[in-house]
């Protein structure tokens, strides 16, 4: 049996920025992951989910996705990213990062992680290593600690 390039040939196959109702080999992932998660797969949740999940790991803004959506030809409102955002945190697809008080990102990699927020620039990273804790503190009678929160803000420096 002839083995398949891995590499997709330029030009014909639609590109990622036509976004249609065709099923692909991503589109198909995409549904697959929404369906295991319990959430109805909808074409605006596979429009979304699709700039979310298959672009590896990512840390995106409601702002954010709504722009990559208008220019995937996806035209959805703010409103029904951020409800779209809700709903796949609450079904656990991505885990919600409060950087600066007012502004959440969405982080598709859903496992406690430290984050450098870059202030002033909007934009959120994972720290790589580097971290370490001596100790926690005790947490309050009848209560257990959940996770530990780490956002290290950072600005660029004068010159
Ligand atoms: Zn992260």
């Amino acid at each position: 049996m002839d083995m398949h390039a891995t590499a997709i040939p330029a030009g014909n196959d639609g590109g990622p920025e036509i976004a249609g109702p065709e099923v692909d080999e991503g589109m198909q992932q995409c549904l697959q992951l929404l369906v295991d998660a319990g959430l109805r797969p909808t074409r605006q949740r596979l429009a979304l989910g699709r700039l979310l999940f298959l672009r590896g790991h990512r840390h995106v803004t409601a702002e954010i996705l709504y722009e990559e959506a208008m220019a995937a030809n996806n035209y959805l409102s703010l409103a029904t990213v951020y409800n779209t955002l809700n709903q796949f945190t609450e079904a656990g697809l991505l885990r919600r990062i409060a950087a600066d008080g007012i502004k959440s990102f969405f982080d598709t990699d859903t496992s406690v992680h430290p984050h450098f927020y870059l202030e002033g620039e909007d934009v959120l990273v994972d720290v790589a290593d580097g971290l370490t804790f001596n100790r926690m503190p005790e947490a309050l009678p009848g209560h257990e600690i959940a996770r530990l929160d780490v956002i290290v803000h950072l600005r660029r420096k004068r010159v």
